[in-house]
């Protein structure tokens, strides 16, 4: 479709868009007065504006019930993390069994580490992208150590080659290849946080499978983003926070996917607690831990009611509007920034602005990593001065979000303009 860059334009795509309406179902930031243009739900979802509703009624239910609100709630809290499994398996494309949501995303990846790097003298290596997000690369190197590795030799890195910025699947797959004896692990970020690149997660799944190790993903920037289909793609175990494209508040309950293949073996070692312990013996208080069959058997500790309240909130606008459709217009929504941008980058005279992420729709979400050259974080700070909440990314990168769910053709139109008053002004 050919874009134009003018208000008339993305005011007229805004009313042909189907899933408009839900931008009036969030809270909007107004920082100094002015109501900012919101461009970080890959960092901080908004608040979905039924989120005080779903948080209240936990809150009469423990008012009127006390302890007996985890049998008498209007939602059970004894198994109130069950409501939460329908549309998060829906969202990544997963059987409910497979899906449970507890603790939070890098807790998560350790105690499924637990399970699944299981490291071998022959097999002991993990594959996975250079630059990781720093908690996942922090993730990898304790693992490897816990185990009495040395991470420089059994963790293998998959940089971009040189004078590129995206890392090309041919390598990932090469290197799974060339350590076909010893690999243990590829694990990934299904988007790349820093470069809102996409993998193709069943292609690299197949390449791991194909030389007999597993593949897990970092679902952060994918979940609520792009429609996945793990299921089907053989991932073995995937895991995912829920405060980015999911709006369920700063460091809320995460959720994880173990492959129906590994939830149905409980002769599988994990960490136990008893919140995964056999259902209906959980509370006869026995001693030998025996697991559930399916993802709830990873689950530890009772769950947090509260803020699963809020996920609930979040979840129930998700399953109306429906991750397919949020994607087709994600795709456009992204495709117009990309073009505004393009149509104002020469603007800038003493700096130059590049999109580092693929400009293959169908190889990012709805992401886009600027890297700024000739300036710093000034410009950052400019951008968020003139109300456009945007994040940066050391040394270099600026990221804008724009999602389907709560932000407007008319957004992007004006992230433009801002920008191009930047331009202006910049020396
Ligand atoms: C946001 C993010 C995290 C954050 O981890 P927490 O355990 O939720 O603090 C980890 N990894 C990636 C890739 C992320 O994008």
């Amino acid at each position: 479709m050919t874009f134009e860059n003018t208000l008339a334009f993305a005011q007229q795509q805004d009313k042909n868009d189907p899933l408009a309406h839900y931008k009036a179902q969030f809270h909007h930031p107004v920082i100094d007065g002015k109501q900012v243009l919101y461009f970080t739900g890959n960092s901080l979802g908004l608040q979905p504006k039924t989120a005080k509703e779903y948080i209240n009624q936990e809150l009469e239910d423990w008012a009127q019930w006390g302890v007996e609100g985890h049998f008498h709630a209007k939602n059970p809290w004894v198994s109130y993390h069950e409501i939460l499994t329908p549309a998060s398996a829906k969202l990544v494309g997963a059987n409910e069994s497979e899906v449970v949501c507890m603790n939070s995303l890098t807790t998560n990846l350790h105690l499924l580490f637990v399970s699944f790097y299981k490291p071998t003298a022959k097999r002991f290596k993990i594959i996975s992208e250079a630059k990781m997000f720093p908690s996942d690369r922090y993730l990898l190197e304790t693992q490897v150590r816990h185990h009495g590795l040395n991470p420089d030799d059994a963790i293998i890195e998959i940089s971009p080659r040189d004078g590129e910025y995206l890392i090309r699947e041919e390598d990932i797959i090469a290197a799974v290849n060339d350590n076909a004896d010893e690999l243990a692990l590829l694990f990934f970020g299904g988007v790349n946080y820093f470069t809102g690149q996409l993998f193709d997660m069943e292609k690299l799944t197949k390449a791991a499978h194909n030389v007999g190790a597993l593949a897990g993903f970092d679902l952060a920037h994918a979940v609520g983003n792009v429609p996945m289909k793990l299921h089907d793609w053989d991932v073995d175990f995937a895991a995912w926070c829920t405060y980015k494209y999911l709006n369920s508040s700063a460091g809320n309950v995460g959720g994880i996917f173990v492959n129906d293949r590994h939830g149905n073996n409980t002769e599988i070692n994990r960490f136990g607690g008893w919140w995964g312990h056999n259902k209906e013996r959980r509370f006869l208080m026995e001693n030998s831990f025996e697991p559930m069959t399916g993802a709830e058997g990873w689950q530890i500790s009772n769950a947090p009611v509260m803020g699963m309240a809020i996920l609930k909130s979040s979840l129930d606008i998700f399953d109306e509007a429906g991750i397919e459709n949020l994607r087709a217009k994600s795709l456009k929504l992204t495709a117009y920034l990309e073009f505004i941008f393009n149509d104002i980058v020469d603007q800038f005279a003493d700096i130059s602005l590049e999109i580092i992420t693929p400009n293959e729709p169908t190889r990012r979400g709805c992401q886009l990593s600027i890297k700024l050259v000739g300036t710093n974080k000034d410009f950052f700070q400019a951008l968020t001065k003139a109300g456009v909440i945007a994040d940066f990314r050391e040394p270099d990168v600026i990221r804008l979000a724009p999602t389907p769910l709560y932000n407007s053709f008319e957004d992007v139109y004006l992230l433009g303009q801002t920008l191009k008053s930047l331009a202006k002004n910049w020396r």
